[in-house]
């Protein structure tokens, strides 16, 4: 694989965005630059493969932006996990601890079956409450959780612990 740290080029640190003492990692930059979001995406690909899943679950709305081209890439379906009141169709609903705040997210009730292995996509790994719900979702769905997939890691809040046992990767850690 090629060389990702340059990759950190493109992720913009927003100090005290959304709120006070948070460090936003802006991966816009990253998107709108044709070379680095190819080679993030390749990169994101590979990794995910070594995960064998059916599907690639994108949490609501920056988990969309890389999990469906992944799961494109791949030849495996798409599940978004969204915010409340958003799918159509009757849900699971989790709830969880953000850095900033609370939220909950919702998956329809049949996006996925037992026998299905499923990959939890998104662009930042902070406290990991978010990817946790995401594993919970899946889990109530009866499926089995393949893994979890980032772009940027934040290693100092420790959102591993809040996943384990799942198997974490990520492009870059911070
Ligand atoms: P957490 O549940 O704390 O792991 O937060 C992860 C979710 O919140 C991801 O969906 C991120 O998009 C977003 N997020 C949390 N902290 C940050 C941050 N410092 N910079 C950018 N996004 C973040």
């Amino acid at each position: 694989m090629d060389d990702l740290d340059h990759l950190r080029t493109y992720v913009r640190d927003v100090a005290d965005f959304p709120s006070s003492g948070i460090v936003f990692r802006d991966v816009t930059p990253l998107l709108g630059d044709a070379a680095a979001l190819q080679q993030c995406l390749t990169a994101l690909a590979a990794i995910s493969k070594t995960f064998n899943p059916t599907h690639i679950l994108g949490i609501e709305s920056r988990g969309f932006l890389f999990g469906v081209p992944v799961a494109d890439r791949l030849g495996v379906g798409f599940v978004p996990a969204r915010k409340p009141g958003k799918l159509p169709w009757p849900v699971h609903s989790e709830s969880y601890g953000l850095e900033y705040g609370t939220d909950v997210l919702e998956v329809h009730v049949d996006a996925v079956k037992p026998q299905d292995r499923v990959l939890i996509v998104d662009d930042v790994l902070a406290t990991g409450g978010t990817a946790g719900a995401a594993c919970r979702l899946v889990e109530r769905c009866g499926a089995q959780v393949a893994g979890i997939v980032v772009l940027v890691e934040l290693g100092f809040l420790q959102g591993r612990s809040m996943v384990s046992p799942h198997r974490v990767s990520s492009l870059l850690t911070y």
